[in-house]
C-alpha cells in the first residue's frame, strides 16, 4: 500500500433543505467520522471537510411552498444540521457552506477556467418554459407522466416510482409545477461538460487502475461507462444559485452538482491557507465518503472536472455505502419514516455513542441494510451493558476495592494469562486492517472483541472468589483487565469517542496514541485510577415502545393525507348513462376459474335471469365465502369470452387507493332485478 504524507476526508454535503436522519448517519458521516478520528489517533496529517449544500432546485420549491427566500430555507437547516453534528460527535475540521463568498469565487473561477480551457461544449436546445411564471422549468419544476411506468407525477430529472432517470422532454403531458400550466417549448444555451470525451481516460484510471474500490461502487462505475457516456450540461436557467460567469450568461447558474462537490475545496480553503498541499500534491490521501446515489457525481463527473481543470489530484478511493431501512420500509422524509438526529438526541440525552455504535454495527456496507429499534435495544442492552460496559464496571470497582485504586503488579503468568495478553496485540493489528480497508462494521466487531475477551477472563478467573484465599493472584488477574480496558479506551474511541474519554477518564489517563495500543504494559503498577460510574445504561421496552409509536403515529398521518385519487372522468350526457342498465342480484354459485390467480367464474341470479360471469376479484374473496353476497351488476354489458368463460354482464365493485375491492350494494336487503339509477 502506497504511504501518503497526509489525508483530505471530505464527507458528502448534506442537502440544507431538510434534517439529517440515521441514513445518512450511518451511509456517510459515522463511516468517515471513525476513519478521520483513527488517523489522528495514528498522529496523521488530516484534514475532515463537509458542509451544507444549499442550491438546486428543491430549496428554491421549497421556499415557494413556504413564502420565504431561498435563503431563510438554508440558513434553518444549515444551522440545524451544523448543530446536530456537533452534538453527535462528528469531528468535521470545518462544517461550511456552499452560500460563502469563498465558495461563490472557486466554483466561478472553477467554471471559467474549464471554459477558457475549451472544455465546454456550447449548446442551444428547446426546453420547456412556462408562460405564466416567465421562467424555464429545471428538474424539479416540471412534472408529468412517466414513459417508462405511468406514473402520472413523474419529475424532470426522475421518476420515484421507477427510479429511471429522465430529462424533461421525455414526459408525457407535461406540467409547470410553478402554474400547473402546460409549458411550451423555447430555446436556450447551455454548457455541457463531454463526459464521452473522457472515456479514455475513465477506463483506464478507474476500471484498470482502481480495481480495489468496493465492489458496489466499481461495478456502477463499469456499468455507467459501459452504457455510453454523454455529455452533462453544468448550467441552469435559475435565479437560485451561483451565476455563469461568462458574457451572455444572463439567468443561468451552475448547476448544483457542478457546484457542491467544489465546495469541499472552498471549505478546505476557508480551514487552511495550506489548503493547495491538500488539493494538489500528489502525495495527499483524498478519500470522498458518500451514500450509493452519489456515485456517479463522485467517481465519474467531479474527477472529470478536476482532471480538466488539470491542477488537481483525483480521489483515492470513494467508498460508498448502500442504503439503510428503517423497521423493513424505505426511509423517506416526505413519509415521515425516519429516525432523525435531533430528535435522537433530545430523546436519548448523553447515548449518543449508542446510536454511533448500533449503526456501525449494523452498516450498509456492502447491501442494503436494516434498522430496527428492537435491534436498537438489544445491542445496547446485550453487548454495550453486558459486555464492554460490565467488563469495564468490574475491573475498576474490584481494583478500588481490594487495592485502594492502584494497579497492582503482574506475578507469575498462566497460559491463559499469557494467551489474553498477547490477543491483545493481534486484535490491535486486525483492527487496524479493517480500518485501513474501510471495513468498519468488521473493526468495531474486533474491537469489541478485546472486550469479550475481557469479560470472558474476568468470568473464569473470578477474582472476587480467589481473593479470600490468593490475594497474589488477584493482583495478577486485575492487572491484565486493567490493560485489556486502557486498550479498549484506544480501540473503542474512534467508534465510541464519548465512552472512550469516559473511560480515559475513569482509569486516569490520558488518551494513548494509537501506536501505544497494542502493548501490555500501558498502565505501570502503582498508577492511581479514579472511581468509575456506568459507561452504559440498560435501554427499557418503555423507550422503544416510544419510538415505534412514533413511528406508526407518521404512518397514519401519512395515509390520511394520501390523495392518490383520480381525477374524475369527462362529463357525459343523462342519455349516455340511462343506457347503463344496473340491477340488483344474488351470488348464487362461485369457483376460483382454474390455472388463473384473479378470476372467479359466479353464477347470479338478476331477478330476470341466472346468468354466469366472470370477476377479477379472486385475490381478495374466497368463493364459499361469498355465496349469497348481493351485489349490483351490469346486466347490458357485451357478453365476452374470458378464459374460455362467456361472462355476461360485470359486478361493480369499489376500488380503493391501495387496491383494495369491495362490493357496492344497497343498504338493506333488495329483491333481486330491482334497477339502479
Ligand atoms: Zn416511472
Amino acid at each position: 500500500m502506497k504511504k501518503f504524507k497526509r489525508y483530505l476526508v471530505t464527507a458528502a454535503l448534506p442537502y440544507a433543505n431538510g434534517p439529517v436522519h440515521i441514513g445518512h448517519l450511518a451511509g456517510v458521516y459515522i463511516p468517515a467520522d471513525i476513519y478521520v478520528r483513527y488517523l489522528r489517533l495514528k498522529g496523521e496529517d488530516v484534514k475532515y471537510i463537509c458542509g451544507s449544500d444549499e442550491h438546486g432546485v428543491p430549496i428554491t420549491i421549497k421556499a415557494r411552498n413556504e413564502g420565504v427566500p431561498p435563503q431563510d430555507i438554508v440558513d434553518r437547516y444549515h444551522a440545524m444540521i451544523k448543530q446536530s453534528f456537533e452534538e453527535f460527535g462528528i469531528s468535521f475540521d470545518i462544517y461550511s457552506r456552499t452560500t460563502t463568498k469563498t465558495h461563490y469565487r472557486t466554483a466561478g473561477d472553477f467554471f471559467k477556467t474549464l471554459y477558457n480551457k475549451g472544455e465546454f461544449i456550447e449548446k442551444t436546445t428547446e426546453q420547456y418554459f412556462d408562460e405564466e411564471a416567465g421562467q424555464f422549468l429545471a428538474d424539479r419544476y416540471i412534472t408529468g407522466t412517466c414513459p417508462n411506468c405511468g406514473n402520472e407525477s413523474a419529475y424532470g430529472d426522475q421518476c420515484e416510482n421507477c427510479g429511471s432517470s429522465l430529462s424533461p422532454n421525455e414526459l408525457i403531458n407535461p406540467r409547470s409545477m410553478l402554474s400547473g400550466s402546460k409549458p411550451i417549448l423555447r430555446k436556450t444555451t447551455h454548457w455541457f461538460l463531454p463526459l464521452d470525451k473522457h472515456e479514455n481516460f475513465l477506463r483506464q484510471w478507474i476500471l484498470e487502475e482502481h480495481k480495489n474500490w468496493k465492489p458496489n461502487v466499481y461495478g456502477q462505475c463499469k456499468s455507467w461507462i459501459d452504457q455510453g457516456l454523454h455529455p452533462r450540461a453544468v448550467s441552469r436557467d435559475l435565479e437560485w444559485g451561483i451565476p455563469v460567469p461568462v458574457e451572455g450568461a444572463k439567468g443561468k447558474v451552475l448547476y448544483v452538482w457542478f457546484d457542491a462537490p467544489i465546495g469541499y475545496i472552498s471549505a478546505t480553503k476557508d480551514l487552511t491557507p495550506d489548503w493547495e498541499k491538500y488539493w494538489k500534491d500528489k502525495e495527499t490521501k483524498l478519500v470522498h465518503f458518500i451514500g450509493k446515489d452519489n456515485i456517479v457525481f463522485h467517481c465519474i463527473i467531479f474527477p472529470v472536472m478536476l482532471k480538466a481543470e488539470g491542477s488537481y489530484i483525483l480521489p483515492d478511493n470513494v467508498p460508498a455505502n448502500e442504503f439503510l431501512n428503517l423497521e423493513n420500509d424505505k426511509i423517506s422524509t416526505s413519509r415521515n419514516w425516519a429516525v432523525w438526529l435531533h430528535e435522537y438526541l433530545e430523546d436519548f440525552k448523553g447515548k449518543e455513542d449508542v446510536l454511533r455504535y448500533v449503526l456501525c454495527a449494523n452498516a450498509p456496507e456492502t447491501k442494503d441494510n436494516d434498522f430496527t429499534w428492537k435491534d436498537f435495544q438489544s445491542r445496547n442492552n446485550n453487548e454495550l451493558v453486558a459486555i464492554f460496559g460490565n467488563f469495564v464496571n468490574r475491573a475498576l470497582v474490584l481494583t478500588n476495592k481490594y487495592f485502594d485504586g492502584q494497579v497492582p503488579e503482574r506475578n507469575e503468568l498462566t497460559e491463559y494469562d499469557r494467551y489474553t495478553l498477547s490477543e491483545i496485540t493481534t486484535i490491535k493489528e486486525k483492527v487496524e486492517y479493517s480500518l485501513e480497508n474501510y471495513r468498519f462494521r468488521e473493526a468495531l466487531k474486533l474491537a469489541m472483541d478485546l472486550a469479550r475477551l475481557g469479560n470472558k477472563y474476568l468470568a473464569d478467573t473470578e477474582p472476587w472468589i480467589l481473593f479470600k484465599t490468593d490475594q497474589e493472584r488477584v493482583k495478577t488477574i486485575l492487572n491484565i483487565s486493567l490493560q485489556i480496558s486502557a486498550n479498549l479506551s484506544t480501540l473503542l474511541a474512534p467508534f465510541l469517542p464519548f465512552s472512550a474519554k469516559k473511560l480515559s477518564g475513569f482509569l486516569n489517563t490520558g488518551q494513548f496514541s494509537w501506536k501505544e495500543t497494542g502493548s501490555t504494559d500501558l498502565l505501570k503498577k502503582g498508577h492511581r485510577i479514579n472511581k468509575p460510574s456506568l459507561l452504559f445504561e440498560k435501554i427499557e421496552d418503555g423507550e422503544i415502545e416510544q419510538q415505534l409509536e412514533k413511528l406508526r403515529a407518521s404512518k397514519v398521518n401519512t395515509e390520511d393525507k394520501k390523495p392518490a385519487l383520480k381525477p374524475a372522468k369527462e362529463d357525459i350526457s343523462y342519455d349516455e348513462f340511462s343506457k347503463l342498465d344496473i340491477r340488483t342480484g344474488t351470488i348464487v354459485k362461485a369457483e376460483k376459474v382454474p390455472k388463473t390467480k384473479k378470476l372467479l367464474k359466479l353464477e347470479i341470479d338478476t331477478g330476470i335471469d341466472q346468468r354466469t360471469v366472470v370477476s377479477g376479484i379472486a385475490e381478495f374473496f374466497d368463493p364459499e365465502k361469498i355465496i349469497g353476497q348481493q351485489v349490483c351488476i351490469l346486466v347490458n354489458l357485451q357478453p365476452r369470452k374470458i378464459r374460455g368463460i362467456i361472462s355476461q354482464g360485470m359486478i361493480l365493485m369499489a376500488e380503493n387507493t391501495e387496491g383494495k375491492l369491495s362490493f357496492v350494494m344497497p343498504d338493506k336487503n333488495t329483491e333481486n332485478g330491482a334497477e339502479i339509477k
